[in-house]
């Protein structure tokens, strides 16, 4: 199957947005198997719309943009009217409307009724983050699948449009995957060469997020992704955190659960974002004892009694301190692990010894602490997204028993 992707909206053409959402599908499309043909971007004008369509002779169009309900966005009339497709009110979709502006104590107005019609056969995408719903028809041997343009709402439905083509997909398609933490995307993609060249039956995509990349395996063939798959886990068991689909801080969750364990903090440059990442996760209660956020130099010492010599001497953000910080919680607490994390995230505060980007990590667990360094880049709030990032990975590899040496 080979598709065409057409991006629909003036923003686009005139530089004020970044194509976005093609790279995003591009990318998903690829991991079942599916190869983009061609591409276009056009103005939300229906003369535009119609020539696109003309030259569109892929048997999957995916269109992005001009769903909303102003005027301007004309994609879905536009398209019904080049297939000669009647335009039917559909209930469901206009309750839902209506529900979504309920939820915020608004009224709908008028002009959100367009949204809520659709051709007779479609399959109505619905969208929980914004108003404009999406559509699948089949038309004219084709697949043609409508998407609103806004990120944030295109990627959760975008999951509904993937499975619905893995399902209709002639050739069964195999899934799997891990996520990776404690290792840069540009690192692991230099090591991952002979994993693509030994694979090429396999579909390999890393989606990189903060501190965590996702590697997901997609291939017709179940053998070659099983070998694939074991490859990759031999080669990087060090840094696997779990399956794909699951984010680091569920997979600490579940595993302090499966342990029966609790778990404490004592946060510096973090901030408050270990507990926050962690109660993410429902149930989180189970585990999770507290969070202790100690800014400030007095604020270590009175809470933890951490000896003024220390920081005098090598610092707050040193080995010794985040050492202390994690002991005396640890004693002061019933918790059976404690991270505690301690840096510079900038932009200033840097030296020649400790640059911007410095942290120190403590790890209280089965009776001993040790110590972690590492350097992160990036500007403040990333520092602090990277710290909590890689302050979880140490987690999750001491309760593994797989601890880390850095
Ligand atoms: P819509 O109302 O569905 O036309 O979407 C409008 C908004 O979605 C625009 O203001 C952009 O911010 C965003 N958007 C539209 N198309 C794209 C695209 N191809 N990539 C990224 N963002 C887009
Ligand atoms: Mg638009």
């Amino acid at each position: 199957m080979k598709a065409k992707i057409i991006s629909v909206g003036d923003e686009l053409l005139i530089g004020k947005t970044v194509n976005t959402n093609l790279t995003l599908i591009s990318k998903e499309l690829r991991s079942i198997g599916i190869e983009v043909n061609s591409a276009s971007s056009v103005k939300d004008q229906e003369e535009a719309i119609f020539k696109t369509l003309k030259n569109s002779d892929e048997s999957l169009v995916i269109f992005t943009g001009g769903l909303g309900p102003t005027r301007d966005d004309i994609t879905k009339e536009t398209v019904c009217k080049y297939y000669n497709l009647d335009l039917e009110l559909n209930h469901e979709t206009l309750t839902r409307i209506k529900n979504f502006f309920a939820k915020q104590n608004r009224e709908m107005k008028d002009t959100n009724k367009k949204q809520a019609y659709f051709p007779k056969n479609a399959i109505v995408l619905s969208n929980n983050y914004g108003t404009a719903p999406g559509a699948i028809i089949q038309v004219d041997g084709k697949t043609v699948v409508m998407l609103p343009g806004p990120p944030s709402e295109l990627i959760p439905m975008f999951r509904f449009v993937k499975d619905y083509l893995i399902e209709r997909s002639d050739t069964t398609i195999y899934q799997s995957g891990y996520l990776v933490a404690g290792i840069g995307e540009s690192e692991m993609e230099s090591k991952m060469d002979c994993v693509y060249e030994k694979h090429p039956e396999v579909q390999i995509a890393p989606y990189a997020d903060i501190a965590s990349i996702q590697y997901i395996f997609t291939s017709s063939n179940s053998k070659a992704l099983e070998r694939a798959l074991d490859h990759f886990r031999k080669l990087f068991s060090e840094y696997i955190v779990g399956p794909y689909d699951k984010t680091l801080e569920t997979r600490v969750v579940e595993t302090l659960m499966a342990q029966n364990k609790t778990i404490s903090f004592a946060e510096s440059c973090t901030g408050g974002l270990l507990a926050a990442y962690l109660v993410n996760v429902p149930n989180v209660s189970k585990v999770f004892n507290e969070s202790y956020v100690l800014y400030s130099n007095g604020s270590k010492i009175k809470q933890l009694g951490i000896n003024q010599m220390i920081i005098d001497k090598f610092g707050a953000v040193s080995k010794q301190c985040v050492y202390e910080l994690a002991y005396q919680l640890a004693q002061r607490t019933d918790t059976d692990i404690v991270l505690s994390v301690s840096g510079i995230a900038g932009p200033s505060g840097g030296t020649a010894v400790k640059p911007v980007g410095t942290v120190y990590f403590g790890l209280h667990h089965e009776g001993k602490t040790k110590t972690y360094s590492k350097i992160f880049a990036g500007d403040r709030n990333l520092i602090r997204k990277k710290a909590t990032i890689y302050g979880l990975y140490l987690v999750l590899k001491a309760l593994l028993h797989e601890d880390h040496h850095s």
